[in-house]
């Protein structure tokens, strides 16, 4: 039997991290065996569905690489075959009309449960299990006629050939009925997956009061899609060992559902940060100046840059930029007069000795081999002129040029910041922040 999912999305608004990585786990195990992997778009709802928020489905897609097989299938178009199953059950007795309410209103119609308890195997939850006496008739069709969720859901797998429902754990619930209703409609039930579902620091369902929440927003915040995507995977998935950043073949060479965890999976945007920091880390140098450079244009500092120096600031900071919006950080490289940290000016800079080892670094500084190892040699003979231990004036050094207190390594940084330009830092530091004259 050839493997066939689906991802089955209410087209109401955005797309939710919670859905799309249930589109993330339909795709990987239809690649994974070779199956067809299926878009269903469930627009019943005729009220809040929208043609926006089907785009935004399939913008998401197509930016996470989620493709699909075959057209995709509107629910709306359905509702012949919907009727259709409603009457083969009305006919075996499975289902009957009620005025729900005896309001006048019409008659809606309701499938009759088998009266048995019931179960099925999830592939992930184990075997589950529900009393006779807790699953009540439930209505397939409303009065108006508009088919309900359960009817249509059902119909349309069947439809589809749907051979493995791969969902979210909010619809275990759904199962039950849904499982009767294969039964009375004659058509094999298919296996069942009910992923963990998606949590914030204190165990709640994640949603957008918790941060980014939708597949826009982090395109938006500059998250690489492959980022996102292996992020996503890892969200309830383990790949066995302790595996971090994988190439999609990799995925989805490892992917089985019987790696995906039944414990609810922490969202933690750091870890996904952290992610995209080592896709970043591994762009091709001119890529990642792109991206960078898309970035900064948005910026008034960010627009006409030295080439030259640009490229030797993408090259040294790749690594340690997790995020394209981080380059934000990095204006102490190109503009000037520098944006000083009050704070750490008050803290590092303004105490007592700091103007004379300042100027001895300075001096020193003017007259190396303005090399990574010219510089580290030149601070290390200033630290021994100045009886102070090694590094120790790292920090004082760092805040002189740059400012602030983060960054990449000080000779790094100021063998890019060039001579010429350290040195200016430095009297400029001594005279604007230090009173020096
Ligand atoms: N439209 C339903 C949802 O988005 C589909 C559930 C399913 O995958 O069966 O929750």
């Amino acid at each position: 039997m050839s493997v066939r999912v689906r991802f089955a999305p209410s087209p109401t608004g955005q797309v939710h991290i919670g859905n799309i990585r249930a589109a993330i786990f339909n795709w990987l195990f239809a690649r994974h065996n070779g199956g067809q992997f299926l878009l269903r778009i469930e627009d019943t709802d005729r009220e809040r569905s929208t043609p926006e928020a089907v785009q935004t489905i399939l913008g998401a897609m197509e930016w996470l690489g989620l493709n699909f097989d075959e057209t995709p299938l509107y629910q709306s178009t359905q509702h012949g075959q919907h009727h259709e199953a409603a009457e083969k059950l009305l006919a075996a007795g499975r289902a009957y009309k009620e005025d729900k309410g005896g309001t006048g209103q019409g008659e809606c119609i309701l499938f009759r449960m088998p009266g048995t308890d019931m179960g099925f195997h999830d592939e992930i939850k184990g075997d589950l299990l529900k009393k006779a006496e807790d699953m009540k008739d439930f209505v397939i069709v409303r009065s108006d006629g508009s088919p309900v969720f359960h009817l249509a859901n059902v119909v349309d797998d069947i439809t589809q050939g749907i051979t493995h429902i791969i969902r979210g754990d909010d619809h275990v619930e759904n199962t039950f009925r849904h499982v009767a209703l294969y039964q009375a409609l004659g058509a094999p039930v298919p296996r069942y997956a009910h992923l963990p579902m998606i949590v914030n620091a204190q165990g709640k369902p994640y949603s957008k009061r918790d941060g980014a929440a939708y597949v826009g927003q982090f395109r938006d915040m500059g998250y690489s899609a492959d980022a996102l995507f292996n992020y996503l995977t890892l969200l309830g998935w383990s790949p066995g060992e302790d595996r971090e950043k994988m190439t999609r073949d990799e995925i989805i060479a490892a992917f089985t559902l019987d790696r995906v965890k039944s414990s609810p999976a922490q969202m933690d945007i750091r870890k996904l940060t952290h992610m995209n920091g080592l896709y970043l880390a591994d762009l091709p140098l001119d890529i990642f100046a792109a991206g960078v450079r898309r970035h900064l244009a948005t910026l008034d500092w960010g627009q006409a840059l030295d080439e030259t120096l640009f490229m030797k600031v993408c090259r040294l900071m790749q690594s340690r930029t997790p995020l394209f919006v981080q380059s934000e950080s990095w204006k102490y490289f190109f503009v000037d007069p520098l944006d000083y940290d009050e704070k750490a000016v008050h803290k590092t800079l303004r105490k007592e000795g700091v103007k004379a080892a300042l100027e001895t670094i300075r001096d020193h500084l003017a007259g190396c081999d303005f090399s990574e190892v010219g510089i580290q040699q030149a601070i290390r003979s200033s630290e021994a002129a100045l009886g102070s231990g090694e590094g120790k004036l790292n920090q004082t050094i760092r805040i002189a040029v740059t400012g602030v207190t983060t960054g990449a390594g000080i000779y790094e940084t100021l063998c890019v910041l060039g001579r010429e330009r350290s040195l200016t830092r430095f009297n400029n530091t001594l005279t604007t922040q230090l009173g020096a004259p």
